[in-house]
């Protein structure tokens, strides 16, 4: 290894200046420094994600849209501030293209119950892939058996890479929407969604895209993908808790009923009849998640003022390095070995139970996770039970790979 590299500097990207903006990295966990690499299933927030929320609640903080005073008119600026952020970072083309909503399962039900509830009747076809997260599976099953829509799924290969061939086969006139991932949170696999669009497009099928894995690894262009409806989850992307987000293009989203019904969602209100707001106030019915909003805003800014790009060069870094040091420990086998993958490496090792590997690199103060990872039906199909998986994030390091490669050996070495 170069001497820059480890001391933790990758050309100009300086990971231990990026660390030092993570106040919870210099925590110790059973006397060890952390060695956080469970980033698939929520990140840390840096200082200015926890700055926001703290002076939103300190300094400016009412509800938002319904204030005749100039506190309620600041804070409802600042969440459309966010709003505002949110459609920059994805490119959309106008605000009410942006809903929030409580997570990525609430914006998948959103569509499931909106678009699905509304727009698809008996017969119609939805197809998901083989590497959904349950999120987006059993809000499609619910409908399926509520309302007789047919759900299919898209194959994979042994390696995780998604069969585009096999899925354009799949396609017909009755495909009225494709549900799929961007990125698998599993095995890391990079979905080609330039060709997935444009297949389900010629057949007029609609397209919503599972972003939660993606939109902290690589930059997304919604209009340039020509996706239908794009969704991702901030807890992820170094935002806090109960914010996800929905793109739809709006004469889609203008085409479709409310999903909840309450305050804000609405123009007026008889007992007769109820009128809908405009976008995107139809679909946010009831206080919306202001503080996490705009401390989801804060995470965009901190991860744009780094770059998406360069995340992903320093990322793909360790991928290739952890790749390597994973599979020199004996016994251990990597399920997910795409071509074209993120910073996510799940993998079993002979003889032992995932969540054996789990507890015992805890001692070292490696947090990874173990299971099916809200995957049974993925599991099952890379005829596994469960895995251990490290997944990283923009802020880990050459040594980290080598404290869990470490512990790994150490794990091999009790179970012999
Ligand atoms: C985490 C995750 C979700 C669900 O996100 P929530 O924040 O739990 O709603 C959905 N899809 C994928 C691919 C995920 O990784």
């Amino acid at each position: 290894m170069s001497e820059a590299i480890s001391q933790g500097f990758i050309d100009d990207y300086d990971v231990n200046a990026i660390r030092a903006d993570f106040p919870i990295l210099s925590e110790l966990v059973h006397g060890k420094p952390l060695c956080f690499l469970d980033n698939g299933a929520s990140a840390q927030k840096p200082q200015a994600v926890i700055d926001a929320i703290a002076d939103t609640y300190k300094h400016c903080y009412a509800n938002v849209h319904r204030g005749a005073y100039a506190f309620s008119e600041q804070t409802t600026a600042n969440y459309e501030a966010a709003r505002e952020i949110v459609r920059a970072f994805l490119n959309a083309n106008s605000e009410k293209e942006v809903i929030f909503t409580g997570n990525a399962t609430g914006a998948m039900n959103l569509v499931a119950h909106s678009f699905g509830r509304g727009l698809l009747k008996e017969g119609d076809e939805v197809i998901i892939s083989a590497m959904e997260h349950h999120s987006n599976i059993v809000p499609w099953q619910m409908l399926r058996d509520e309302k007789g829509v047919e759900l299919t799924v898209a194959p994979i290969s042994d390696d995780g890479t998604f069969l585009l061939e096999e899925f354009k086969s799949m396609l017909s006139e009755k495909t009225k929407l494709v549900a799929i991932t961007h990125v698998s949170n599993v095995l890391g696999s990079v979905v080609p969604l330039q060709e997935v669009v444009e297949a389900a497009h010629a057949v007029g099928a609609k397209v919503m895209v599972d972003g939660s894995q993606a939109v902290m690894h690589m930059p997304v262009d919604v209009q340039d993908l020509d996706v239908d409806f794009y969704i991702f989850t901030g807890h992820k992307l170094y935002g806090p808790t109960g914010i996800g987000v929905l793109y739809g293009k709006e004469d889609l989203l203008d085409k479709m009923p409310p999903f909840m019904g309450g305050g804000d969602m609405i123009a007026s209100v008889s007992y007769e009849k109820s009128t809908w707001a405009e976008l995107p106030a139809k679909f946010e019915a009831g206080t919306p998640q202001i503080v996490q909003a705009i401390g989801l805003g804060a995470a965009i800014d901190y991860v744009q003022s780094v770059g998406l790009e360069r995340i992903a060069a320093h990322e793909q870094r360790l991928l290739n390095y952890a790749t390597q040091r994973l599979c020199a420990v004996d016994g251990l086998r990597l399920i997910g070995t795409a071509t074209n993958k993120t910073s996510v490496l799940s993998f079993v090792m002979d003889g032992t139970h995932p969540h054996d590997i789990a507890t015992i690199v805890d001692r070292k103060g490696v947090c990874i996770r173990a299971g099916h990872h809200c995957a049974e039906p993925l599991m099952d199909r890379m005829g596994v039970s469960g895995t251990s998986r490290a997944s990283l994030a923009m802020y880990n390091t050459m040594e980290e790979i080598d404290t869990l490669a470490t512990a790994l050996e150490k794990v091999r070495e009790i179970f012999g």
